[in-house]
């Protein structure tokens, strides 16, 4: 998914939130990613800008608050943020870390559906960060390719 400037300048609207550039740069790199990214995810998707990590990391602040961005994720201690309604489940799935490239991928909710939501753990399990961990299909491949 993608969102063109004016879908991102009206989401700051509608958030009563102060349209900036980097907000809107930030809210982009979030729309077009497929799985949750962290602070250094969204600089190195930036690429060259004028503005400072500092400034990025504020602003990813400010758009978590304001409940655009929520942290999705939290493997091996990093934040990491998504835009609110990429997914319908609001990242109720389950995430995969990769052990290898450190990358974070949405699963498939099928993946704990069987998981019985009821009975006193149903809203623990609701709120539960389900994290996965392993090499991913990328880094099982490149292994399996590499010479040996
Ligand atoms: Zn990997
Ligand atoms: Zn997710």
């Amino acid at each position: 998914m993608s969102i063109t400037k004016d879908e991102a300048r009206q989401l700051l609207h509608e958030s009563a939130l102060r349209v900036t550039s980097p907000r809107l740069a930030v809210l982009r790199v979030l729309a077009e990613a497929q799985d949750p990214l962290s602070h250094t995810e969204v600089l190195q998707r930036l690429g060259e800008t004028d503005w400072d990590p500092a400034t990025i990391y504020r602003n990813l602040v400010k758009l978590r608050d304001a409940g655009l961005a929520p942290v999705v994720s939290r493997a091996d201690g990093i934040n990491r943020y998504a835009l609110a309604q990429a997914h319908d489940d609001g990242h109720q799935h389950p995430h995969f870390v990769c052990e290898d490239c450190g990358r974070v991928t949405c699963l498939p909710a099928e993946l704990t559906a069987s998981m019985a939501m009821q009975g006193p753990w149903a809203a623990s399990i609701q709120k539960a960060m389900v994290q996965l961990r392993g090499e991913c299909p990328d880094c099982l491949r490149r292994l399996s390719e590499a010479p040996r």
